[in-house]
């Protein structure tokens, strides 16, 4: 017999479970790794979880790593640029930071080919400092 979740969840309920999910992963969690945090807060339904999680992105409260299919709580909740991330192969670790010479430089390269941007993902992929250190060390 299946159970019924006492109660609905508002969207902005569901909006901050999902935040909070995120955070508290400190990485960057699949959309599945993240139904299955959330089981028992009444947010199950994946459709849900969806689209908060849209929702939450819009807002700029979290962002959608494209290389990892993957999704992470935003570092800087003020932020009005476009995040560029610097993600590590070795451990997994993601630095969001803020480039706005960079998102300059493609809009204006985008508006000169009169090109049309849908979506602009910027993601380094490489090895952290700490990483590279260890790589180095081992030889
Ligand atoms: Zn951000
Ligand atoms: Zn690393």
């Amino acid at each position: 017999m299946q159970q019924k979740p006492t109660k609905r969840r508002s969207a902005a309920d569901q909006d901050k479970i999902i935040v909070a999910a995120l955070r508290d992963a400190g990485r960057p969690v699949s959309a599945y790794e993240l139904i299955d945090q959330v089981k028992g807060t009444g947010v199950t339904a994946p459709p849900t979880v969806y689209r908060a999680l849209q929702r939450l992105i819009d807002d700029g409260l979290a962002h959608r790593l494209e290389s990892l299919n993957a999704f992470v709580a935003c570092n800087h909740p003020h932020h009005a640029n476009k995040a560029v991330f610097a993600i590590c192969d070795a451990c997994g670790a993601v630095t969001e930071f803020d480039s706005a010479s960079a998102i300059k430089a493609l809009q204006t390269w985008a508006k000169g080919a009169e090109f049309q941007v849908r979506s602009m993902t910027l993601e380094l992929r490489g090895k952290c400092k700490a990483c590279a250190a260890a790589g180095s060390a081992a030889g």
